[in-house]
Parts: structure tokens; sequence; C-alpha cells
């Protein structure tokens, strides 16, 4: 095979303890899957899951230990933080059922869902998709990959993010409106899952707006802390 330019690299993803990556297919991310995020947004109760995307090279890779950096992006105002659990999806399927959906997972990571929040404020008032708020470049901070088996309690475990020090969104993943098993269910109805597509599971309340020299200290039990400083 040749190409008339230079094929882009593969997006990986570090493994915790091994030193093989995780080649990233696609990221997906569930929209408001905290009530008392979904409220501070303007909405209430248990509507079906929804899904948007972003591309797989707006990952930005943090290894364990460091600090990661995004810049400031364009057009925006108010660019906000989303904490969020990420899976990583091993094995493919469609119409996966909740019962057999965590056989699916190969693990877990602390991802930030960044936001250009007035842009995507201003697609929902027009009906308009939202990717200019969600998937521009740099987007998706991401740490390494935790294997699920490595990893215990996620289902129930605390996540958070400070903003310089300062509390800003802290919550436990048990207060998922769709869990991991059922998120996966509903996704897996829309779109067959491949091995290597990354789940961003939703952010808990408290999404706020970071400015050039902050930083963003993520963390969800049991994972490696993800920090990320906005240049
Ligand atoms: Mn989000």
């Amino acid at each position: 095979m040749s190409y008339v330019f230079a094929a882009p690299a593969t997006v990986s993803v570090p493994i915790l303890g091994q030193p093989e990556q995780f080649p990233v297919h696609r990221i997906y991310c569930v929209g408001r899957n905290y009530e008392e995020h979904a409220k501070e947004m303007g909405y209430t109760g248990r509507e079906p899951p929804f899904f948007f995307l972003k591309p797989a090279d707006a990952l930005v890779v943090v290894h364990d230990g460091a600090t990661g950096h995004i810049p400031y992006p364009s057009l925006t105002a108010n660019f906000h933080h989303e904490i969020e659990l990420v899976v990583a999806i091993g094995k493919g399927g469609r119409n996966i059922k909740a019962a057999d959906a965590m056989g699916h997972v190969f693990g877990y990571a602390v991802g930030l869902d960044m936001t250009r929040r007035d842009l995507q404020n201003d697609m929902k008032k027009q009906g308009r998709p939202w990717c200019i708020g969600k998937a521009f470049d740099h987007s998706a901070p991401i740490g390494p990959i935790v294997r699920a088996e490595k990893v215990s309690g996620i289902e129930a475990a605390a996540i958070s993010v400070t903003v310089n020090g300062q509390p800003r969104q802290a919550s436990h993943v048990s207060k998922l409106i769709w869990n991991i098993a059922e998120t996966i269910e509903h996704l897996s109805a829309a779109w067959e899952l491949q091995p290597g597509d990354l789940i961003y599971s939703g952010t808990p309340e408290g999404v706020a707006a970071v400015k050039s020299g902050d930083t963003m200290v993520g963390q969800v039990a049991g994972l490696p802390t993800l920090t990320v400083q906005v240049d």
C-alpha cells in the first residue's frame, strides 16, 4: 500500500505496568449521565442515554506521574472541565446486553471531557451539532489505562477534580444514571463497538471554567491521577 502523503500515526494510550500500548479506535462520550449535573445543565430525570463522539486524535495522553499540557482553545471564553471515568473496550460487539457487558471492558482511565461551553450552548440553542463545542483539538486528556482485573470497586469509586488545589467536582461513580454495563448496552445498540473504543462515561456536577495557567488534578479512586495544565 502506498499513500499520497504519510498516513496519520495510530493514536494509543499507555497501559499501566505493561509495555504494549492500547490502540484507540473511537472516542464515545455519554451526555448528562449524573443526575446533579443534568440538573445544573437544566434537565431532570432519567432520560435515555445519548452519545457524541470526539476524534481519536483529540486525545492528550498524560503518562503516569507527568503533567499534561493543553492549549487554551480558540473561539471560546468559557472553557470547562468535565472529569470522567473512561472505559476502554477490549472486545467489540453489537447489541451487547448489560449482563454480558463487563466482559467487553479492557480497563479504565481518568479522562477530562474538555468543553467550549459557550459554543456548545450556542449550538444547543440553534439545534446544531455539538462538534465545535466538544470535538476540538486537545479536548480529551487521558491518563494511563489500568486493566480491569487490577481495579476493584470502580462502580462505586470516588471521582473528583481540583483546579489550583481548590475542589471543583466531587462525586462517586455509583451516581451514574446509566452505569457502565447499561451504557455499553445502549451504545452497542447504536454502533458496533470495536476493540480500542474509549467511552467517556459522563461527568458529575460542578463543571466550571478554567483559564490559562490553571492546573487540573483529576482522580478516580484506584486509578492514576490525571494532572493537566492549561497553557
Ligand atoms: Mn462529558
